[in-house]
């Protein structure tokens, strides 16, 4: 091609070939031109049909776009080769690179410059508003089409040539070429197009230069093309965690099937919000947030709604509660149980239950259905319902407005059980945290929102993953940390699980946020003393957290075996047990006002709830006042007592967790 001469126009250089033609530097009358000669098999059946006098008339309608942002169009052309007609285009010739390129050279860097991302989105919307304001579509924006010349300066290529051309050509090579990756799903589906279309190929292209990745991908032409209209794209701050939430929204919006649901009168102002927003995430230094761990060590009750007699005794006789934790179901029930709280001021918080909405026990469990937040009584909650920004704000006011509604110390986030940390729902839940925040700015609200962790400790029995998981929930920071940890409870008996849940919590202690080692049981009384926050559990039951009780089935609701606390043994024991033990040995009965040494049955039965409220916050009276003993000296010696116990005939439940405490706890204290 080199010195041919097309029509007064000489070559003098390749520039590039795409898949609908190939480019070349051009002169004619000392100046420079870039001409595009397009493949003839490519062409419309329009085209094809009506020949050039068609081509020429669309040439013409795209040369009244008049921008700085956008090559110009000079001419265009017919010429004859080997007997096959082709049609040329003669434009503006610029110096530069295109920004494929220049992404895959200067991404890395590019993706931490906030003021030259916005430079060149800018400029890039500024070209998409030129060509729209003469009602044309671009219809093929792609990092291919985009110049960046030597001076920083951004044209927009090829806009409106896509309509001139047979996209059938690309799918029957079946090979991937660039351009339907940018393709809105209205284009692919035949249906209307009007500039929308264009903002959702920026959205593309904003998807790629934060993740590498494009938001939809297929292992062939087909199955990509079925993907952009049928999928929901990978969260970008799985990939790219430093994009501010804003920024990952707008893209959401873009990425919208529907056009009407992405929300931007024109270019204009999108590149105005852009214009307005941070792109990444605002960095917090560790050495300056302000501390906001719990003054003294609390002690939460996870309360049910048949405890508030035992309650009202407890508090009538002086005792006091550090807080309690509601599960959200039954919660009509709680009514009057809520006003006695706030008459003797104890703070207290709902776990909002999320998680048990993602098993189908969910829709037998009364209270948790009748929720406000679950919008379908028969189908259980999955991932898929959080791929749309609609549907993750309105679920979080729903969970948040729930919780404002009874007038909670602090808010809980909407949670989800994930097995990993690959597992979709965690990705659901940090975009949750984001979104309650934004929800609490917008609403002006003043009370604090702490995130539920929920997850399996196996995953985090490798080192690697507890950091991952932290350094995922510090990039926005909530106020405090509920962790509901499968496997973990007061009975757990792994070494390695066990100790990777307490390395776990003092790892996110270091964030300064305070702890709460949700239904651990009397193991919280451990967890204290390495310098967790608090802990909950029920009243002598309801001390584990499993995904297998997400699951089960509890007719009857919560309605528990009840439990004696033997304060010197560490554990609680059924009350047949219990009574044995106290019976045999007098030792072990409890002096305090509402027990007063008993032993038999009834009585202990009676006051087995209040007793634990008492003993609870006696033990936790001595945590603060530092005057415990070590919580290895406590294990050690219920250790002792129940194997004595054991000699004696009395048949123990397994106790074996006990000694899995001492040889866990002591390694942290080295
Ligand atoms: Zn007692």
């Amino acid at each position: 091609m080199l010195g041919k001469n097309i029509n007064g126009y000489t070559v003098i250089d390749s520039i590039g070939s795409g898949a609908f033609g190939h480019t070349y530097k051009v002169q004619k009358d000392e100046k420079i031109y870039a001409m595009k000669i397009l493949k003839p098999e490519a062409m419309s059946f329009e085209i094809q049909s009506e020949g050039f006098v068609r081509f020429q008339r669309e040439i013409r309608a795209l040369q009244k776009v008049k921008s700085d942002y956008v090559v110009e169009y000079y001419d265009s052309g017919e010429w004859i080769d080997k007997s096959v007609k082709h049609y040329y285009i003669i434009m503006e010739y610029i110096e530069g690179m295109d920004f494929d390129r220049y992404l895959k050279l200067h991404r890395t860097t590019f993706i931490k410059r906030e003021d030259l991302m916005k430079d060149i989105f800018s400029q890039i919307l500024k070209g998409l508003f030129d060509i729209h304001k003469v009602n044309i579509i671009h219809r093929d924006l792609k990092p291919a089409n985009i110049y960046i010349t030597i001076h920083s300066k951004v044209k927009l290529l090829d806009f409106g040539l896509v309509k001139m051309l047979d996209y059938s050509t690309i799918t029957t090579k079946g090979k991937l070429v660039g351009t339907p990756l940018f393709m809105a799903p209205e284009m692919i589906e035949g249906k209307e197009i009007d500039y929308r279309s264009d903002l959702y190929s920026f959205g593309v292209l904003l998807y790629y230069i934060y993740t590498n990745k494009y938001p939809f991908t297929g292992e062939n032409v087909f199955v990509l093309l079925n993907n952009i209209v049928q999928q929901f794209p990978k969260r970008i701050s799985d990939t790219f965690p430093n994009i501010s939430n804003a920024m990952e929204n707008i893209i959401l919006k873009l990425l919208e099937k529907q056009p009407y649901l992405r929300p931007f009168k024109d270019a204009k102002e999108l590149e105005k919000v852009i214009l307005d927003i941070p792109l990444l995430q605002v960095k917090v230094s560790l050495h300056k947030i302000k501390d906001k761990s719990f003054p003294k060590k609390r002690f939460f009750v996870r309360l049910l709604h048949t405890e508030k007699t035992e309650v009202e005794r407890y508090l009538k006789a002086g005792g006091s509660i550090d807080g309690v934790e509601y599960p959200a179901n039954y919660l009509p029930k709680y009514k009057n149980q809520l006003s006695d709280l706030k008459k003797f001021a104890i703070p207290f918080f709902f776990d909002p239950s999320t998680n048990r909405l993602a098993y189908s026990k969910f829709a037998d469990t009364k209270g948790l259905v009748e929720l406000p937040y679950v919008y379908d009584q028969y189908n259980r909650i999955t991932p898929k319902h959080f791929s749309s920004l609609e549907n993750i704000r309105k679920y979080t006011a729903d969970v948040l407005n729930w919780q404002l509604r009874w007038d909670v110390d602090f808010l809980v986030a909407p949670f989800h059980y994930s097995k990993t940390l690959s597992d979709e729902w965690l990705s659901v839940d940090l975009k949750l945290i984001e979104e309650s925040f934004d929800f609490k700015e917008k609403k002006n609200i003043k009370k604090e929102i702490f995130a539920g962790i929920c997850i399996d400790i196996e995953d985090l029995t490798d080192e690697e993953n507890r950091l991952e998981l932290i350094n995922k929930y510090s990039r926005r920071l909530p106020d405090g940390f509920i962790f509901y940890i499968n496997n973990i409870y007061e009975k757990t008996t792994n070494r390695a699980q066990l100790f990777a849940y307490i390395d776990l919590l003092l790892k996110f202690k270091q964030l300064k946020r305070p702890l709460i080692a949700a239904r651990v049981g009397n193991l919280g009384l451990g967890l204290m003393e390495v310098g967790i926050d608090s802990f909950s559990s029920g009243i002598a039951s309801l001390t584990s957290f499993s995904e297998q009780t997400l699951l089960s089935n509890r007719q009857k609701g919560y309605d528990m075996e009840r439990k004696y606390y033997i304060k010197d043994l560490l554990v609680s024991l059924k009350i047949g047990l219990a009574n044995e033990i106290l019976e045999r040995f007098p030792g072990y009965r409890c002096s305090c006002k509402f027990c007063q040494n008993e032993y038999r049955i009834d009585k202990i039965y009676n006051c087995a709830k209040v007793h634990f409220l008492q003993v609870r916050s006696e033990e936790m009276k001595l945590i603060n006042d530092k005057k415990s003993r070590t919580f290895i000296e406590l294990a050690k010696s219920a250790k002792a007592h129940l194997d004595k116990i054991k000699k004696t005939g009395i048949v123990l439940p397994p106790y074996n967790h006990i000694e899995t405490w001492i040889d866990v706890f002591s390694e942290f204290r080295r």
